[in-house]
């Protein structure tokens, strides 16, 4: 643990330096996206400094160099997640972007009328809306997987609800709005069992647990750059081959197919299949550098320390009696999401800003777990790696104050 030295980590991310309404930023809000190291602003800008070409198609040095590290990052991805081949790794523009490519994809070449997709009540909108629509037309049907009172899945109703119809099971590794960890590994060992196919939205997970594709079986595993730290407009859509390869493509246009007549046309191979277009890819470089950020700092340390401030957190927010906590499990993130007393998520929100605490408040894009809890949003301090305790104290500080005003 005595090599994770937070000093240090803190002087990497330029932004933390920043004053917000004369007080320095505590910023809390890193489930919605996280703060770029140097390393990754650094490569970006390199690459448009010197590097800039477009990819796979130039017959010129510089092409061949932006492809050279296109690729490169690529297979950096495959490191990071532990993918067989470097050809399962597709670049997308996020999450949200490579469930919508499954989705559509196997409605129209795998699920068929009667099948059963399941999800659980704790899904963000980008892994329920895309299914929702596959189930539309493909005349499937959505089921959800509940969960109890500690923000947990229930894992018994979860083995009733699999059985021979069940097509696809799509849930998070991690919950956006209350930070459960879903033994995704288990659920992936029961889902083969009745042969679904398994899509594990890794929003929330990637920046927090290790990841290992191979170990935890799933057919696809989708996660964004820029809750990793790297750019926006990044992501990666994992695919086990032999389901990549019998999966339509999402885009059709340049770079994804083999040959094109008026008439017809036939596809590329993995994973340019899935490429169609100019790819992002001062992204993709980006994402490269983040990875190589992350694997040049203690990341179990790293684990430790948000471990610590999650516990600093729950200690202080006892303390104070009016405060309202959702996601109680005990196999969590550091994700703090609460209401306090009556007061209205907005109003808190707004407050601590004032004070300089950047938090998100309202539904995180999950109406309908909202809806199971009864409220319609949460207050969420979302911790990471470069927050303090310090700065977990200054949150409730900052809280006793905004108590005074509502
Ligand atoms: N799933 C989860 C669990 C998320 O937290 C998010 C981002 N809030 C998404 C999906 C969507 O990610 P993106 O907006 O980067 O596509």
């Amino acid at each position: 643990d005595n090599t994770f030295d937070i000093v240090k980590i803190r002087q990497d991310f330029p932004l933390l330096n920043k004053s917000i309404k004369g007080r320095p930023l505590i910023y809390l809000d890193n489930a919605a996206t996280t703060q770029k190291p140097q390393i990754v602003i650094d490569a970006t800008n390199q690459f448009y400094s010197n590097s800039n070409a477009n990819v796979h198609r130039g017959a010129h040095t510089l092409s061949d160099d932006a492809t050279e590290l296109f690729e490169k990052a690529r297979s950096s991805v495959q490191g990071f997640i532990n993918a067989k081949h470097s050809h399962e790794i597709i670049w997308t523009k996020g999450t949200t972007e490579a469930i919508n490519m499954i989705a559509s994809g196997l409605a129209q070449s795998h699920l068929k009328p009667g099948d059963e997709i399941l999800i659980s009540a704790m899904e963000h909108h980008a892994n329920i809306v895309p299914w929702q629509i596959a189930a539309l037309r493909s005349g499937a049907k959505l089921m959800v997987v509940p969960i109890n009172e500690k923000g947990e899945l229930i894992f018994s109703t979860f083995k009733k609800l699999l059985n021979k119809k069940t097509a696809i099971v799509a849930m998070t590794h991690v919950s956006n709005a209350l930070g459960t960890i879903n033994q995704v590994k288990e659920i992936v060992r029961f889902a083969k069992q009745v042969n679904a196919i398994t899509v594990i939205d890794g929003a929330q997970a990637v920046a927090h647990c290790p990841v290992d594709v191979q170990q935890l079986d799933c057919d696809f595993y989708a996660f964004s750059g820029h809750k990793l730290f790297g750019p926006t407009g990044i992501g990666v859509l994992y695919g086990k081959e032999d389901r990549l390869e019998q999966l339509p493509p999402f885009q059709m246009g340049g770079e994804m197919i083999k040959s094109v007549t008026f008439e017809q046309a036939t596809w590329n191979e993995l994973p340019y299949k899935f490429e169609a277009g100019t790819p992002n890819i001062a992204g993709a470089v980006g994402l490269a550098a983040a990875i190589d950020y992350l694997n040049s700092i203690d990341r179990v340390g790293a684990m430790l320390h948000e471990k610590r401030l999650m516990n600093y957190c729950l200690a202080l927010a006892q303390s104070m009696d009016d405060i309202h906590l959702y996601g109680t499990a005990e196999n969590k993130t550091a994700i703090f999401s609460f209401l306090m007393g009556d007061s209205h998520p907005s109003d808190v929100g707004t407050l601590l800003n004032q004070q300089g605490v950047a938090v998100r408040t309202g539904h995180h894009c999950t109406m309908p777990l909202m809806n199971e809890l009864g409220i319609s949003g949460t207050v969420r301090a979302s911790f990471s790696l470069y927050n303090t305790e310090e700065e977990v104290a200054m949150l409730f500080a900052a809280l006793t104050k905004v108590k005074t005003f509502l």
